[in-house]
């Protein structure tokens, strides 16, 4: 590559980088507030400990963390270092997916895919925390859909039936269990996460999701009721993590999938099978 282009595109990776940790600052906002019921802009932060506002100079994402060494500049009180963590962890999923998808190539849809990993980062730890899924943000993800559909069909190859079909596909099943259960298996927030999810990923993408939560989900629900000895936990977590692996590996997890297991050839099969049946019949 052009040693001046190198330079070009490494600016604007660095760029990306650091306004997903600018945006990560605003989702640990979203993360505490949404489901107190707070605005999201108007209150100026402060320490949960002593209630003192924090000074402009700390507000500064991951470095003030690091300079005041995780406590807080009046009281001394421990800042939980998960701030940062979803500071750090947003900036670079960002700097992640625009490599992924090439910022020359594709930079709108790697926007929404950012858009959406940053939305799946709130639902993950506001429903750990609450065990609550925030409506608002389950809307933001139904509407990133839009355009995708409109814009990224050259990348995602997505048909406006698979989105429509993807939006059902997994809510529907998931609807019939929390009625059969009375919300104790699963909660409706839940169902509208994989309906605004199937919305966005299309059928294929929400199977695979869904196969990706019910691993992820068993085998970290068998740890922690190991570690705490409660087998209650949100669901929400692992559907994000689900959503965000299919939105990624979705194609080729469910080509090799279908591979693995012999569906490919079974389907191809029963297709051509059926269709040599009907036309003994009709003939
Ligand atoms: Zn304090």
């Amino acid at each position: 590559m052009d040693p001046q282009l190198m330079i070009y595109y490494s600016i604007i990776y660095v760029f990306v980088f650091l306004f997903g940790v600018c945006i990560g600052s605003f989702l640990n906002v979203c993360i505490y507030r949404l489901p107190l019921g707070e605005s999201l802009i108007k209150q100026n932060s402060h320490c949960m400990t002593c209630n003192e506002p924090i000074k402009r100079r700390d507000l500064i994402p991951i470095i003030s963390w690091c300079f005041l060494r995780g406590k807080c500049r009046s009281c001394g009180a421990k800042i939980s270092p998960r701030y940062t963590v979803v500071e750090f962890l947003n900036g670079l999923i960002y700097l992640l997916v625009f490599l992924h998808y090439d910022v020359a190539i594709s930079p709108l849809y790697a926007s929404l895919v950012s858009l959406l990993f940053s939305a799946l980062i709130v639902v993950f730890f506001m429903d750990w925390d609450t065990q609550l899924i925030n409506t608002y943000v389950v809307i933001f993800i139904a509407l990133l859909a839009i355009p995708e559909y409109l814009f990224c069909r050259p990348e995602t190859e997505l048909t406006l039936r698979s989105h429509i079909i993807g939006a059902f596909a997994i809510s529907v099943p998931l609807l019939i269990i929390v009625l059969i259960s009375h919300e104790k298996a699963m909660g409706m927030g839940d169902v509208y996460l994989m309906a605004a999810g199937g919305l966005f990923l299309g059928v294929k993408g929400i199977l695979v999701a869904m196969l990706i939560a019910l691993i992820v989900g068993s085998v970290c629900g068998l740890i922690l009721k190991r570690i705490n000895g409660d087998s209650v936990f949100a669901f929400g977590p692992y559907l994000s993590v689900g959503i965000a692996v299919a939105v990624i590996w979705g194609n080729q997890i469910s080509d090799w999938y279908m591979d693995f297991t012999g569906l490919n050839e079974t389907l191809g099969d029963t297709v051509t099978e059926t269709a040599m049946l009907i036309t003994a019949v009709l003939r």
